[in-house]
């Protein structure tokens, strides 16, 4: 039988579902943001000011936690977070392979070692009892990552974490939203660090927090990410007279301005609706992608919140005549931009030559890795958007099926 021509992949020369591409992590903007962005700049304070002491408050109340401080990007703030609870060269930090390269190159600007263990097929996240085999005394810190929004099991974590008096730094960069058994992450671990990156759940363009309950640490942080100089030194340009500053120990330059937090005040606002929206796409696409070859993601646990992050849809590779490779250039051939989350960083040129990590360490990730790819979800996308990506999907799908 001849296929419609509409029928045909857009790869092997078909009309493809939409000729725009739709793009994968599209930030969801509106005038509110442009009003507060150009009122930043006509009140001549662009800098680090009044709206970063805004947004950490706002922050610091939606997550319920003691401290925020917001920085120029999450990799500041897991670096920061790192130094703060004394991971120091030469220590061990344990992580999950499956994450974005700044966790790993954050451990290694500490001079310290990124020791990765393998995750969970299920939920995507660092394997708790493969963190117990592999603690030991060199381990300083363990940096969990709550993968596409789901929460990292830090019940078990903080079991193994206070067992061998191992501090916790959270990789929350997808998890703003995540609630693991009725505790906000960000109120859990030592440090959590969060992005606003473009692409992210609430955005700044580049931008970041960290929260924490101790006073120490979030003193410690807010003054090492701005040369370390004493406290509230951005008073110094202010109208309560003029102070000179100290430098009490060489900080960083990670300081967020007042023109990225324009962006994050009303994005904040928006967070629960945005995350309702993302929660209707979702179970389009649940239900939409229920008998095609792939693994969709499975709710969490009951006291548990996603924050959706991400939708990882995992290919059958053994009912599929091609790679996933194949696969995401078919979709982008209908007009669907997508992402990859992750190639395991283990297998990365560096991580290989630095660490003598390989091929066939850390199973798992590398049977995700191969499989994983991720659809569009953010808010700002349309109900003809979403019925575009699902369209696109079945039809790559069924003409990839064996
Ligand atoms: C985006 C991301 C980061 C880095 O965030 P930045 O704000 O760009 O530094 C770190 N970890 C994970 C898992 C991420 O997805």
């Amino acid at each position: 039988m001849s296929q419609k021509p509409s029928d045909r992949l857009a790869i092997e020369g078909g009309a493809p579902v939409r000729r725009e591409v739709l793009i994968f992590g599209s930030p969801d903007v509106r005038e509110a943001e442009l009003r507060e962005v150009e009122a930043t700049l006509r009140s001549g304070w662009i800098g680090t000011g009044p709206r970063v002491a805004r947004l950490e408050e706002a922050f610091r109340r939606y997550i319920g936690a003691r401290y925020a401080m917001a920085l120029n990007s999450c990799t500041a703030g897991l670096h920061l977070s790192m130094i703060a609870v004394g991971v120091r060269p030469g220590d061990e930090v344990i992580t999950t392979p499956m994450t974005f390269a700044s966790t790993g190159n954050a451990i290694v600007h500490l001079g310290a070692t990124p020791v990765f263990v393998d995750c969970q097929r299920e939920t995507l996240c660092i394997d708790p009892q493969r963190i117990a085999a592999r603690v030991n005394e060199q381990t300083r810190a363990i940096v969990p990552v709550h993968f596409a929004g789901r929460a990292a099991d830090m019940t078990r974590i903080q079991e193994i974490a206070r067992a061998h008096s191992v501090r916790i730094v959270e990789d929350a960069a997808h998890a703003i939203e995540t609630v693991h058994q009725g505790r906000k992450i960000g109120v859990i671990g030592d440090c959590t660090a969060f992005s606003f990156y473009v692409t992210k759940n609430v955005i700044t363009g580049e931008g970041g927090m960290v929260t924490t309950e101790d006073p120490e640490i979030a003193d410690w942080i807010k003054i090492a990410g701005l040369h370390g100089m004493s406290r509230d030194a951005w008073k110094r340009y202010s109208d309560e007279g003029f102070r000179h500053y100290e430098v009490t120990f060489p900080g960083f330059k990670y300081n967020m301005m007042d023109l990225q937090a324009a962006i994050g005040l009303p994005q904040l606002e928006r967070v629960e609706a945005n995350l309702a929206r993302r929660e209707q796409i979702w179970r389009r696409y649940t239900e939409a992608f229920a008998d095609l070859p792939l693994r969709i993601p499975q709710d969490p646990p009951p006291g548990d919140r996603h924050a959706r992050h991400l939708f990882v849809i995992l290919c059958e590779l053994e009912q599929l005549r091609y790679d996933r490779d194949w696969i995401l250039q078919a979709l982008h051939a209908e007009g669907i931009g997508t992402g990859v989350h992750y190639r395991p960083l283990h297998l990365h040129p560096y991580y290989r030559k630095q660490f003598g990590y390989r091929e066939g360490d850390f199973p798992d990730a590398e049977w995700i890795g191969a499989r994983t790819i991720s659809l569009p979800l953010s808010s700002k996308l349309s109900d003809d958007d979403v019925g575009d990506v699902i369209a696109a999907v079945h039809k790559v799908l069924n003409a990839a099926q064996r």
